[in-house]
């Protein structure tokens, strides 16, 4: 399974009301269909129920829909191994959701609303089947493959047609499941000619429109044969930045770790935050500062991106913007498995959570 629509049927919603400054929520059920009911249909009669389930009604004239003035975010519910569900640090997803609406000058979601609601919403789904069960077979590779909930929360603007900030938004929070991210039989990254982000601008905010342009150069890299684009900084044009949806990590040849430093041009990606942890907790050196493309021709032995949706996905090389090619070899690099062993595990609840990273939805009882 790739990472394809197929939503669940319970969705969550919460309106903003600016006359009493409260979120009002509500549960939107397309159906009430289990998932063994879904599965035992003939293709065509589970089409029709998947079709209805991904078209959401939103208003189709607001803020949103005309200038791309949307936040989401990313996060993940696991199949655990003791027959439970987990979702990944969602208390992180809710403050950088609640951040990226503070940054757009809407009325920010609560933290405690988004956890709780992320939660129930996980629960009512699962308890109607929709969630993938843990298959022991995963560990063979590190999950590479595994099967998980992915949880999309999004704001949607009321109706509007001038240029203007939303003071009525509304939260939504659907789920598919997903498995790996990035598409087979392509391979390496290429630094992209396309700006993501500016300084003083909106990079570091999972707002809609920073994705067009990720969405472009993602398929120009496509194009080429190339699994994921790489953007440098839009001021000397020679430090890395980001992926179009994931955070980037080289391993020099000391063993350093280095990742781009934070800023306002960069998404704090949590999985950046939680493998910089993970690799320190290793004993590995991790440095986040601003890294050359030169640097990483002479120094670099291995790179891999990491993010919700990505794991922790090994590159193969990287091409430069004069198609200078660097090697890292296919597959994982043994720092890059290491903290995929460690990050997957303890999501997947293959090993222990010493952290408290996981948040349990359903607890396990094997
Ligand atoms: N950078 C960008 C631009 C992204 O879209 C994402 C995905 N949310 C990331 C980095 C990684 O963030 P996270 O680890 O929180 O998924």
């Amino acid at each position: 399974m790739a990472f394809a629509l197929n939503l669940y049927p319970i969705t969550y919603m919460a309106k903003y009301n600016p006359q009493t400054k409260n979120w009002d929520e509500q549960w939107l059920e397309s159906d009430k269909i289990p998932h063994d009911e879904l599965m035992a249909m003939s293709e065509d009669e589970r089409k029709v129920i998947l079709d209805k389930r991904n078209q959401m009604g939103t208003p189709s004239v607001s803020y949103t829909s005309q200038y791309a003035y949307s936040c989401f975010e990313g996060m993940k519910g696991f199949p655990t191994k003791d027959g439970g569900v987990a979702i990944f640090r969602p208390e992180e997803n809710a403050k950088r959701f609640y951040n990226s609406m503070k940054g757009m000058y809407c009325p920010p979601f609560p933290v405690e609303m988004y956890v709780k609601a992320s939660v129930e919403f996980v629960k009512k789904n699962a308890e109607l089947g929709y969630v993938p069960k843990y298959n022991p077979e995963w560990e063979k590779t590190d999950f590479a493959n595994a099967e998980s909930i992915y949880i999309r929360p999004f704001m949607n603007s009321e109706g509007a047609i001038g240029v203007g900030c939303a003071q009525q938004p509304c939260v939504i929070i659907c789920a598919t499941t997903v498995s790996a991210y990035f598409k087979a039989g392509l391979d390496g990254a290429v630094i992209t000619e396309r700006i993501r982000a500016t300084p003083h601008g909106t990079g570091y905010i999972k707002c809609a429109s920073n994705y067009v342009i990720s969405a472009l150069a993602k398929k120009e890299a496509e194009e080429k044969g190339f699994v994921e684009c790489v953007y440098l900084d839009a001021v000397h044009r020679k430090y890395f930045q980001e992926g179009s949806s994931c955070n980037i990590f080289f391993v020099l040849k000391d063993k350093t770790i280095v990742t781009p430093e934070l800023s306002d041009t960069i998404l704090p990606g949590i999985t950046r935050k939680s493998v910089i942890v993970l690799a320190k907790e290793k004993g590995y050196k991790v440095e986040e500062r601003q890294i050359s493309v030169k640097e990483v021709q002479k120094k670099a032995i291995e790179c891999f991106v990491t993010g919700t949706a990505a794991g922790i996905s090994p590159m193969s090389s990287i091409t430069d913007l004069k198609g200078k090619k660097t090697d890292f070899g296919s597959g994982f690099g043994p720092v890059a498995k290491e903290l995929q062993h460690e990050l997957k595990g303890r999501q997947y609840g293959a090993i222990a959570d010493p952290n408290n990273w996981n948040t349990v939805v359903i607890q396990g009882n094997n």
